[in-house]
Protein backbone atom coordinates (compact mmCIF):
# COMPACT_ATOMS: atom_id res chain seq x y z
CA UNK A 1 0.00 0.00 0.00
CA UNK A 2 2.09 2.69 -1.26
CA UNK A 3 1.48 5.34 -3.19
CA UNK A 4 4.31 6.79 -3.82
CA UNK A 5 7.08 4.48 -4.31
CA UNK A 6 11.07 5.64 -4.43
CA UNK A 7 11.52 3.65 -7.42
CA UNK A 8 15.15 4.03 -7.47
CA UNK A 9 15.55 2.37 -4.39
CA UNK A 10 17.91 5.59 -3.72
CA UNK A 11 19.17 5.47 -0.46
CA UNK A 12 18.33 9.46 1.22
CA UNK A 13 20.48 10.26 4.43
CA UNK A 14 18.21 11.52 6.87
CA UNK A 15 19.24 15.63 6.78
CA UNK A 16 17.79 18.44 7.98
CA UNK A 17 15.62 21.12 5.55
CA UNK A 18 17.61 24.89 5.17
CA UNK A 19 17.35 27.45 7.95
CA UNK A 20 14.36 29.23 5.93
CA UNK A 21 12.60 25.94 5.63
CA UNK A 22 12.85 25.42 9.14
CA UNK A 23 11.22 28.07 10.04
CA UNK A 24 8.61 27.91 7.60
CA UNK A 25 8.48 24.17 9.36
CA UNK A 26 8.15 25.59 12.83
CA UNK A 27 4.78 27.74 11.73
CA UNK A 28 3.48 25.03 9.77
CA UNK A 29 3.46 22.43 12.63
CA UNK A 30 1.64 24.76 15.21
CA UNK A 31 -1.14 24.88 12.38
CA UNK A 32 -1.24 21.24 12.48
CA UNK A 33 -1.24 21.09 16.13
CA UNK A 34 -4.50 23.57 16.21
CA UNK A 35 -6.08 20.97 12.92
CA UNK A 36 -5.07 17.79 14.89
CA UNK A 37 -6.57 19.02 18.40
CA UNK A 38 -9.89 20.65 16.68
CA UNK A 39 -9.94 16.82 14.96
CA UNK A 40 -9.46 15.22 18.51
CA UNK A 41 -5.99 14.14 19.07
CA UNK A 42 -5.26 15.21 22.79
CA UNK A 43 -2.55 17.95 22.69
CA UNK A 44 0.19 15.69 24.77
CA UNK A 45 0.28 13.27 22.46
CA UNK A 46 0.65 15.54 19.06
CA UNK A 47 3.30 17.19 21.71
CA UNK A 48 4.85 14.04 22.38
CA UNK A 49 5.42 13.38 18.79
CA UNK A 50 6.26 16.62 17.23
CA UNK A 51 8.35 18.14 19.77
CA UNK A 52 11.26 18.74 18.14
CA UNK A 53 10.61 16.81 15.03
CA UNK A 54 12.85 18.61 12.21
CA UNK A 55 11.62 18.36 8.80
CA UNK A 56 13.63 15.46 6.70
CA UNK A 57 15.09 16.94 3.19
CA UNK A 58 15.64 13.39 2.44
CA UNK A 59 12.12 12.85 2.30
CA UNK A 60 11.87 16.14 0.20
CA UNK A 61 14.21 14.62 -2.26
CA UNK A 62 11.80 11.78 -2.49
CA UNK A 63 8.76 13.23 -3.08
CA UNK A 64 10.01 15.90 -5.89
CA UNK A 65 12.42 13.22 -7.54
CA UNK A 66 11.55 12.07 -11.23
CA UNK A 67 12.49 8.35 -11.76
CA UNK A 68 14.93 8.66 -14.57
CA UNK A 69 15.22 5.17 -15.08
CA UNK A 70 11.86 3.11 -16.36
CA UNK A 71 11.88 0.29 -15.11
CA UNK A 72 11.44 -3.08 -17.85
CA UNK A 73 8.94 -5.24 -16.46
CA UNK A 74 11.50 -8.23 -17.19
CA UNK A 75 13.49 -6.32 -14.18
CA UNK A 76 10.73 -5.78 -11.98
CA UNK A 77 9.33 -9.19 -12.23
CA UNK A 78 12.76 -10.78 -11.82
CA UNK A 79 13.30 -8.98 -8.53
CA UNK A 80 10.57 -9.55 -6.75
CA UNK A 81 9.66 -13.22 -8.30
CA UNK A 82 12.92 -14.88 -7.65
CA UNK A 83 13.60 -18.23 -6.36
CA UNK A 84 14.73 -16.83 -2.92
CA UNK A 85 11.37 -15.16 -2.39
CA UNK A 86 9.31 -18.56 -3.84
CA UNK A 87 11.31 -20.29 -1.32
CA UNK A 88 11.14 -18.30 1.56
CA UNK A 89 7.61 -17.39 0.90
CA UNK A 90 7.11 -21.37 0.84
CA UNK A 91 8.81 -22.07 4.37
CA UNK A 92 6.38 -19.12 5.72
CA UNK A 93 3.66 -20.60 4.50
CA UNK A 94 4.48 -23.39 6.48
CA UNK A 95 5.82 -21.47 9.36
CA UNK A 96 2.13 -19.70 9.72
CA UNK A 97 -0.09 -22.08 8.45
CA UNK A 98 -2.67 -22.42 11.16
CA UNK A 99 -2.73 -18.31 10.92
CA UNK A 100 -3.33 -18.33 7.07
CA UNK A 101 -5.83 -21.05 7.11
CA UNK A 102 -7.49 -18.91 9.84
CA UNK A 103 -7.36 -15.82 7.65
CA UNK A 104 -8.65 -17.90 4.74
CA UNK A 105 -11.62 -19.29 6.71
CA UNK A 106 -12.62 -15.80 7.96
CA UNK A 107 -12.13 -13.41 4.75
CA UNK A 108 -12.27 -16.21 1.89
CA UNK A 109 -9.08 -14.72 0.35
CA UNK A 110 -6.38 -17.47 -1.48
CA UNK A 111 -3.75 -17.60 1.42
CA UNK A 112 -0.81 -17.78 -1.75
CA UNK A 113 -2.03 -13.98 -2.41
CA UNK A 114 -1.57 -12.62 1.02
CA UNK A 115 1.96 -14.29 1.16
CA UNK A 116 2.74 -12.71 -1.76
CA UNK A 117 1.67 -9.55 -0.86
CA UNK A 118 3.63 -10.07 2.68
CA UNK A 119 6.94 -11.22 0.32
CA UNK A 120 6.74 -8.38 -1.89
CA UNK A 121 5.88 -5.50 0.47
CA UNK A 122 8.53 -6.69 3.10
CA UNK A 123 10.75 -9.64 2.38
CA UNK A 124 8.27 -11.06 4.77
CA UNK A 125 8.57 -8.91 7.61
CA UNK A 126 12.59 -8.24 7.18
CA UNK A 127 12.63 -4.70 5.28
CA UNK A 128 9.73 -2.56 6.56
CA UNK A 129 11.47 0.65 6.20
CA UNK A 130 13.39 2.76 9.15
CA UNK A 131 11.82 6.22 8.60
CA UNK A 132 10.19 8.00 11.47
CA UNK A 133 6.44 8.26 10.35
CA UNK A 134 5.55 11.22 12.16
CA UNK A 135 8.76 13.12 11.07
CA UNK A 136 8.25 12.05 7.51
CA UNK A 137 4.19 12.45 7.23
CA UNK A 138 4.85 16.12 8.63
CA UNK A 139 7.37 17.16 6.18
CA UNK A 140 5.24 16.15 3.49
CA UNK A 141 2.49 17.89 5.29
CA UNK A 142 3.90 21.31 5.32
CA UNK A 143 6.20 21.11 1.70
CA UNK A 144 5.91 19.57 -1.69
CA UNK A 145 2.06 19.29 -3.60
CA UNK A 146 0.46 16.44 -1.83
CA UNK A 147 0.17 18.66 1.61
CA UNK A 148 -3.50 17.57 1.78
CA UNK A 149 -3.43 13.89 1.24
CA UNK A 150 -0.51 13.57 3.89
CA UNK A 151 -2.29 15.70 6.58
CA UNK A 152 -4.91 13.45 6.58
CA UNK A 153 -2.15 10.41 6.92
CA UNK A 154 -0.24 12.53 9.53
CA UNK A 155 -3.67 12.51 11.80
CA UNK A 156 -3.94 8.91 10.97
CA UNK A 157 -0.51 7.96 12.58
CA UNK A 158 -1.49 10.67 15.57
CA UNK A 159 -4.63 8.60 16.49
CA UNK A 160 -2.87 5.36 16.17
CA UNK A 161 -0.63 6.71 19.11
CA UNK A 162 -3.53 8.09 20.94
CA UNK A 163 -5.34 4.72 20.85
CA UNK A 164 -2.02 2.35 22.23
CA UNK A 165 -2.90 0.27 19.64
CA UNK A 166 0.99 0.66 18.19
CA UNK A 167 4.02 2.51 20.56
CA UNK A 168 6.15 5.26 18.92
CA UNK A 169 8.72 3.40 17.79
CA UNK A 170 7.52 1.22 15.77
CA UNK A 171 5.84 3.24 13.57
CA UNK A 172 8.66 3.67 10.72
CA UNK A 173 8.18 3.06 7.78
CA UNK A 174 9.04 4.29 3.84
CA UNK A 175 9.17 7.99 3.54
CA UNK A 176 5.63 8.25 2.23
CA UNK A 177 4.09 6.55 5.31
CA UNK A 178 3.58 3.25 4.26
CA UNK A 179 4.70 0.64 7.54
CA UNK A 180 4.30 -2.27 8.81
CA UNK A 181 4.84 -6.17 7.54
CA UNK A 182 2.53 -5.17 4.41
CA UNK A 183 3.08 -1.86 4.31
CA UNK A 184 -0.40 -0.25 5.21
CA UNK A 185 -0.32 3.42 4.98
CA UNK A 186 -2.08 4.83 8.07
CA UNK A 187 -5.40 5.71 7.05
CA UNK A 188 -5.51 2.30 6.03
CA UNK A 189 -4.51 0.57 8.81
CA UNK A 190 -7.45 2.84 10.82
CA UNK A 191 -10.27 1.15 8.70
CA UNK A 192 -8.74 -1.92 7.65
CA UNK A 193 -6.12 -3.19 10.62
CA UNK A 194 -7.73 -6.11 12.37
CA UNK A 195 -6.16 -7.89 15.78
CA UNK A 196 -6.06 -11.23 14.35
CA UNK A 197 -3.77 -12.58 17.46
CA UNK A 198 -6.60 -11.49 19.86
CA UNK A 199 -3.86 -9.67 22.30
CA UNK A 200 -6.50 -6.54 22.01
CA UNK A 201 -3.65 -4.41 19.94
CA UNK A 202 -3.91 -3.81 16.07
CA UNK A 203 0.27 -4.12 15.50
CA UNK A 204 1.02 -4.81 11.67
CA UNK A 205 4.51 -4.13 12.78
CA UNK A 206 5.48 -6.51 15.69
CA UNK A 207 2.63 -9.15 14.76
CA UNK A 208 2.72 -11.81 12.03
CA UNK A 209 -1.08 -12.47 12.41
CA UNK A 210 -2.45 -9.05 12.82
CA UNK A 211 -0.43 -8.28 9.41
CA UNK A 212 -1.81 -10.83 7.44
CA UNK A 213 -5.31 -10.91 8.94
CA UNK A 214 -5.35 -7.28 7.78
CA UNK A 215 -4.26 -7.98 4.70
CA UNK A 216 -6.51 -10.48 3.97
CA UNK A 217 -9.36 -8.09 5.33
CA UNK A 218 -8.03 -5.45 2.88
CA UNK A 219 -8.33 -7.84 0.05
CA UNK A 220 -11.77 -9.18 1.09
CA UNK A 221 -13.20 -5.63 1.36
CA UNK A 222 -12.03 -4.49 -1.76
CA UNK A 223 -13.91 -7.13 -3.64
CA UNK A 224 -11.90 -10.45 -3.50
CA UNK A 225 -14.36 -13.37 -4.63
CA UNK A 226 -13.35 -16.64 -2.94
CA UNK A 227 -12.49 -19.35 -5.13
CA UNK A 228 -11.52 -17.66 -8.02
CA UNK A 229 -8.45 -17.75 -9.58
CA UNK A 230 -6.27 -14.16 -10.30
CA UNK A 231 -6.28 -14.87 -13.94
CA UNK A 232 -4.07 -17.56 -15.51
CA UNK A 233 -1.02 -17.13 -18.30
CA UNK A 234 -2.47 -17.70 -21.92
CA UNK A 235 -0.69 -18.45 -25.42
CA UNK A 236 -2.14 -15.74 -28.01
CA UNK A 237 -2.96 -17.02 -31.56
CA UNK A 238 0.29 -16.54 -33.93
CA UNK A 239 -0.12 -12.72 -35.53
CA UNK A 240 -2.73 -11.71 -32.40
CA UNK A 241 -3.40 -8.12 -32.73
CA UNK A 242 -6.74 -7.84 -31.16
CA UNK A 243 -7.98 -6.01 -28.37
CA UNK A 244 -5.97 -6.10 -25.22
CA UNK A 245 -6.04 -3.86 -21.42
CA UNK A 246 -6.79 -4.06 -18.06
CA UNK A 247 -9.99 -2.33 -18.66
CA UNK A 248 -11.01 -3.54 -21.61
CA UNK A 249 -13.71 -6.68 -20.06
CA UNK A 250 -14.57 -8.98 -22.37
CA UNK A 251 -17.31 -12.22 -21.57
CA UNK A 252 -14.56 -15.28 -21.47
CA UNK A 253 -16.37 -16.97 -24.14
CA UNK A 254 -15.06 -14.06 -26.79
CA UNK A 255 -11.31 -14.27 -25.76
CA UNK A 256 -11.46 -18.59 -25.94
CA UNK A 257 -13.52 -17.63 -29.42
CA UNK A 258 -10.13 -15.34 -30.66
CA UNK A 259 -7.97 -18.39 -29.59
CA UNK A 260 -6.75 -17.24 -26.53
CA UNK A 261 -6.23 -20.71 -24.45
CA UNK A 262 -4.02 -21.13 -21.52
CA UNK A 263 -0.33 -22.35 -21.53
CA UNK A 264 -1.22 -24.75 -19.26
CA UNK A 265 -3.53 -26.67 -21.33
CA UNK A 266 -6.07 -26.30 -18.49
CA UNK A 267 -9.81 -25.23 -19.18
CA UNK A 268 -10.42 -21.37 -19.60
CA UNK A 269 -12.86 -20.77 -16.86
CA UNK A 270 -12.84 -18.66 -13.92
CA UNK A 271 -14.88 -15.65 -14.23
CA UNK A 272 -16.32 -13.22 -16.36
CA UNK A 273 -16.13 -11.06 -17.68
CA UNK A 274 -12.07 -11.15 -18.18
CA UNK A 275 -9.17 -9.11 -19.99
CA UNK A 276 -6.10 -9.53 -21.43
CA UNK A 277 -3.44 -8.31 -20.31
CA UNK A 278 -0.48 -8.43 -22.62
CA UNK A 279 2.56 -6.00 -20.37
CA UNK A 280 5.41 -6.07 -22.79
CA UNK A 281 2.86 -6.57 -25.80
CA UNK A 282 1.81 -9.27 -28.23
CA UNK A 283 5.38 -10.84 -28.34
CA UNK A 284 5.76 -11.63 -24.76
CA UNK A 285 3.58 -13.06 -22.16
CA UNK A 286 0.13 -12.94 -22.06
CA UNK A 287 -2.69 -13.25 -19.19
CA UNK A 288 -6.70 -13.04 -19.06
CA UNK A 289 -7.01 -11.47 -15.28
CA UNK A 290 -10.44 -11.49 -13.94
CA UNK A 291 -11.66 -9.60 -10.89
CA UNK A 292 -9.64 -10.72 -8.04
CA UNK A 293 -6.60 -9.04 -10.30
CA UNK A 294 -8.39 -5.68 -9.64
CA UNK A 295 -8.84 -6.38 -6.22
CA UNK A 296 -4.85 -6.98 -6.40
CA UNK A 297 -4.10 -3.75 -8.25
CA UNK A 298 -6.56 -1.97 -5.70
CA UNK A 299 -3.46 -2.53 -2.94
CA UNK A 300 -1.05 -0.74 -5.30
CA UNK A 301 -2.31 0.75 -8.54
CA UNK A 302 0.04 -0.32 -10.68
CA UNK A 303 -0.62 -3.26 -13.74
CA UNK A 304 3.23 -4.86 -12.85
CA UNK A 305 2.99 -4.89 -9.18
CA UNK A 306 -0.21 -6.88 -9.23
CA UNK A 307 1.51 -8.83 -11.72
CA UNK A 308 4.00 -9.73 -9.13
CA UNK A 309 1.86 -10.60 -6.36
CA UNK A 310 -0.30 -12.79 -8.35
CA UNK A 311 2.33 -14.72 -10.38
CA UNK A 312 4.20 -15.16 -7.14
CA UNK A 313 1.28 -16.58 -5.49
CA UNK A 314 1.35 -19.17 -8.10
CA UNK A 315 4.62 -19.79 -7.72
CA UNK A 316 4.48 -20.43 -3.95
CA UNK A 317 1.38 -22.70 -4.64
CA UNK A 318 3.63 -24.87 -6.54
CA UNK A 319 3.55 -23.27 -10.34
CA UNK A 320 6.34 -22.84 -12.34
CA UNK A 321 8.06 -19.74 -14.09
CA UNK A 322 6.23 -18.30 -16.99
CA UNK A 323 5.77 -20.13 -19.96
CA UNK A 324 6.58 -17.57 -22.70
CA UNK A 325 9.53 -15.69 -22.70
CA UNK A 326 10.37 -11.80 -22.20
CA UNK A 327 10.90 -10.01 -25.53
CA UNK A 328 14.17 -9.17 -24.85
CA UNK A 329 17.71 -10.92 -25.10
CA UNK A 330 18.98 -9.90 -21.88
CA UNK A 331 16.39 -10.42 -19.20
CA UNK A 332 16.42 -9.61 -15.86
CA UNK A 333 18.09 -11.23 -13.17
CA UNK A 334 17.57 -11.88 -9.19
CA UNK A 335 18.61 -10.32 -6.34
CA UNK A 336 21.02 -13.17 -5.76
CA UNK A 337 22.43 -12.18 -8.96
CA UNK A 338 22.36 -8.72 -8.16
CA UNK A 339 24.78 -8.96 -5.61
CA UNK A 340 26.74 -11.04 -7.88
CA UNK A 341 26.77 -7.96 -10.00
CA UNK A 342 27.72 -5.50 -7.11
CA UNK A 343 30.22 -7.82 -5.59
CA UNK A 344 32.15 -8.02 -9.07
CA UNK A 345 31.79 -4.80 -9.47
CA UNK A 346 33.50 -4.09 -6.05
CA UNK A 347 36.40 -6.19 -6.31
CA UNK A 348 37.36 -3.97 -10.05
CA UNK A 349 37.36 -1.18 -7.89
CA UNK A 350 33.74 0.87 -8.03
CA UNK A 351 32.76 2.11 -4.90
CA UNK A 352 28.99 1.22 -4.59
CA UNK A 353 28.74 0.84 -1.09
CA UNK A 354 27.80 -2.32 0.24
CA UNK A 355 26.11 -4.83 -2.02
CA UNK A 356 22.46 -5.22 -1.08
CA UNK A 357 20.63 -6.51 -4.26
CA UNK A 358 19.07 -3.04 -4.57
CA UNK A 359 20.54 -1.32 -7.75
CA UNK A 360 20.88 2.24 -6.77
CA UNK A 361 22.23 5.25 -8.79
CA UNK A 362 25.90 4.15 -7.69
CA UNK A 363 25.53 0.44 -8.98
CA UNK A 364 23.93 2.14 -12.12
CA UNK A 365 26.56 4.62 -12.39
CA UNK A 366 29.63 1.97 -11.62
CA UNK A 367 27.64 -0.22 -14.32
CA UNK A 368 27.51 1.96 -17.29
CA UNK A 369 31.33 3.02 -16.47
CA UNK A 370 31.77 -1.05 -16.81
CA UNK A 371 29.49 -1.04 -19.74
CA UNK A 372 31.55 1.81 -21.61
CA UNK A 373 35.00 0.00 -20.76
CA UNK A 374 33.59 -3.42 -22.56
CA UNK A 375 31.72 -1.73 -25.54
CA UNK A 376 28.45 -2.94 -24.24
CA UNK A 377 25.37 -0.65 -24.89
CA UNK A 378 25.26 1.96 -21.94
CA UNK A 379 21.95 2.06 -20.18
CA UNK A 380 23.57 1.51 -16.40
CA UNK A 381 21.29 -1.55 -16.45
CA UNK A 382 21.64 -4.67 -14.37
CA UNK A 383 20.84 -7.73 -16.63
CA UNK A 384 22.17 -10.89 -17.78
CA UNK A 385 24.45 -9.88 -20.29
CA UNK A 386 26.02 -7.29 -17.66
CA UNK A 387 26.38 -10.59 -15.28
CA UNK A 388 27.96 -12.74 -17.87
CA UNK A 389 30.35 -10.14 -18.94
CA UNK A 390 31.52 -9.53 -15.61
CA UNK A 391 31.54 -13.37 -14.55
CA UNK A 392 33.68 -13.47 -18.36
CA UNK A 393 36.22 -10.66 -17.80
CA UNK A 394 39.35 -10.77 -16.88
CA UNK A 395 40.67 -11.08 -13.21
CA UNK A 396 40.16 -6.94 -11.60
CA UNK A 397 43.77 -5.55 -11.07
CA UNK A 398 45.30 -6.64 -7.68
CA UNK A 399 45.27 -3.58 -5.13
CA UNK A 400 48.31 -1.69 -4.53
CA UNK A 401 50.40 -2.89 -1.59
CA UNK A 402 51.60 -0.80 0.88
CA UNK A 403 54.81 -2.25 1.68
CA UNK A 404 56.69 -4.80 -0.39
CA UNK A 405 56.18 -8.69 1.05
CA UNK A 406 59.35 -10.75 0.48
CA UNK A 407 59.79 -11.70 -2.64
CA UNK A 408 58.17 -15.18 -3.70
CA UNK A 409 60.70 -17.82 -4.25
CA UNK A 410 60.37 -19.25 -8.21
CA UNK A 411 58.36 -21.71 -8.71
CA UNK A 412 55.00 -23.79 -9.14
CA UNK A 413 52.25 -22.34 -8.63
CA UNK A 414 50.77 -24.42 -5.22
CA UNK A 415 48.57 -27.40 -6.74
CA UNK A 416 46.10 -26.04 -4.10
CA UNK A 417 44.79 -22.69 -2.21
CA1 LIG B 1 -2.92 -8.11 17.95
Amino acid sequence: MKPLRNALGLSLALAAVPAAAADEFTACVAQLRTEAVGKGIAPQVFDTALTGVEADQGVLDALESQPEFKTAIWDYLAGLVDEQRVADGRAKLGEWASVFAEAEQRFGVDRHVIAAVWGVESDFGRIMGGRPLVRSLATVSCFGHRQRFFRGELMATLRILQSGDMPAESLVGSWAGAFGQTQFMPTTYQRLAVDFDGDGRRDIVRSVPDALGSTANFLARAGWVSGQPWGFEVVLPAGYSGPSGRRNRQPLAKWSALGIARTDGGALSGGSPAALLLPAGARGPAFVVFRNFDVIYSYNAAESYALAIAHLSDRLRGGGPLLTAWPTDDPGISRLERREVQQRLLERGFDIGKPDGIIGQRTRVAIESFQTSTGLTVDGRAGQRVLNTLRAAAPPPKPPVAESPPAAPEGPAPATK
